[in-house]
């Protein structure tokens, strides 16, 4: 049996299509983030993108996101991908884990990865722009880079079975 894409492809080797539905539709990366100047550490804030559809957890412009909002980021194979969710289906892929069940490819089911309690879906705090950014830091959680318990977080491909990382920057 062919094994699918992104157990035998690297990021890089992906079709357009291959790349976009790698996307589990969680919204994790849409939650605002603070950065330690000093150590590059990524904190997520549950405050969303004003563009962000908090119930459907969907960009609501999705081909203008770049020219709406300018630290909106491009996720390419050649992006760093430590500053996303753990959970996300292309920091897995780069790190060469499998996708979890959850995962839309995997359960042929666009709702499972909001019945797993993935998705930000009932759990933003507030919206960007309603929220004073000096105020982000009484904002912060850690779930959005926590893995649910049960998941097979460290379940790696075996070796040999993809044919390269995506490159780091
Ligand atoms: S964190 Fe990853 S899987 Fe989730 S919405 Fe962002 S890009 Fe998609
Ligand atoms: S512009 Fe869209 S894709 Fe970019 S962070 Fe905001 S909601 Fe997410």
């Amino acid at each position: 049996m062919t094994k699918p894409f992104w157990q035998r492809k690297s990021l890089k080797e992906m079709t357009t299509a291959e790349w976009e539905s790698l996307c589990d539709g969680c919204a994790r990366c849409c939650l605002e983030k603070l950065e330690d100047e000093d150590t590059g550490k990524v904190y997520y804030t549950n405050v969303a993108c004003r563009l962000l559809d908090c119930e459907a957890c969907r960009c609501s412009d999705y081909e203008n996101r770049m020219k709406r909002v300018k630290d909106c980021v491009k996720i390419t194979p050649e992006e760093q991908f430590f500053w996303l969710p753990k959970t996300c289906g292309y920091r897995r892929v780069a790190e060469g884990k499998d996708l979890e069940w959850w995962h839309p490819l995997v359960s042929g089911n666009p709702d499972t990865v909001h019945e797993a309690g993935i998705s930000v879906r009932g759990r933003v705090g507030g919206i960007e722009g309603k929220v004073r950014v000096r105020d982000y830091p009484d904002y912060l959680v850690r779930w959005p880079m926590l893995e649910p318990k049960g998941s097979s977080k460290n379940k790696k491909l075996e070796p040999g079975k993809k044919k390269s990382r995506a490159k780091k920057a």
